[in-house]
């Protein structure tokens, strides 16, 4: 048995909290609204929250597009000054259609660099915070201040998935916690010594997360999950978890039917 095997798990909705605005304090919302938070609990935020808070909206009437913006659209159908902002937002390119698979700018691999019209209002489009791994470490010392506990934190989104119909939710940005368990070294049920097993907790505890959060109008963009013991003090990114280039069948091959 694993010291860090558990029998049950709590994943709490954080309640009441606004429509948020530019420049609405994060952490001061979910502790009014979360006081109970324990040691070791993580909290799950959904990157929509973090992005309107740090004012990440933008209207693309607004944006003017390149001749680089105008070539992709016509291939793949977009308007240009959408194509425009995902380009703004990438740092690599991956497919242009039949959609815009890109690399963003602190590495997360996604359709349309994350950029996002739901739950924002008006015709407001929202992009991913630059640096999330910040973001997230801001919003859990503010709250380990606050509540005296030290806590752990997820920012998430909802992501497509290569092979499968159907998105899950993912991190995109980590505080206090690991991105992957090591099982590598591990032994199975039969004394077998495991040599590949990695096992992706952080995407594991954000789609856990997202069966409260929904992708509409549920208004919870924050959750709880208490019992799980994944705390770390050690500084952590979820860059960890991004492959690189080199190593990634899939990516590479992408790659190679794009410059044909
Ligand atoms: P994303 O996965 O980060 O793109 O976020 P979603 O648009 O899927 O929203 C996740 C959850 O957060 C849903 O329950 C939304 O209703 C909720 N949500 C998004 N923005 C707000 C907000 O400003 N206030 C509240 N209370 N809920 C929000
Ligand atoms: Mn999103
Ligand atoms: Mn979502």
């Amino acid at each position: 048995m694993s010291e860090r095997m558990i029998l049950s798990l709590i994943l709490k909705a954080v309640e009441n909290i606004p429509l948020i605005e530019k420049g609405d304090d994060i952490a001061e919302i979910i502790f009014k609204n979360a006081p109970d938070i324990a040691d070791k609990d993580i909290i799950v935020i959904a990157s929509t929250i973090v992005s309107k808070s740090l004012g990440l909206t933008f209207l693309e009437s607004d944006i003017i597009p390149g001749a680089e913006a105008e070539r992709i659209a016509a291939a793949n159908g977009k308007d240009p000054r959408f194509v425009q902002a995902i380009l703004d937002e990438s740092i690599e390119v991956f497919t242009e259609t039949p959609f815009m698979l890109v690399r963003n700018k602190n590495g997360h691999v996604c359709i349309n660099a994350g950029i996002d019209a739901s739950n924002v209002g008006g015709d407001f489009l929202l992009t991913l915070p630059e640096k999330p791994d910040r973001y997230a470490a801001a919003i859990g010392k503010a709250i380990e201040e606050k509540s005296g506990k030290k806590i752990s934190v997820i920012i998430t989104d909802t992501n497509g998935r290569a092979f499968k119909e159907g998105q899950t939710n993912v991190a995109v940005g980590l505080y206090n916690i690991k991105p992957i368990r090591q099982w590598i070294g591990e032994k199975d049920l039969y004394g077998k010594v495991l040599e590949i097993s990695e096992e992706a907790v952080v995407d594991e505890i954000a789609g856990a997360a997202n069966l409260i959060m929904g992708e509409g109008g549920d208004g919870v963009p924050a959750v709880i999950v208490s019992g799980l013991n994944l705390y770390t003090d050690e500084p952590v990114s979820v860059t960890e978890m991004y492959r690189e280039k080199e190593k990634d069948l899939i990516l590479r091959g992408l790659l190679e039917l794009k410059e044909k």
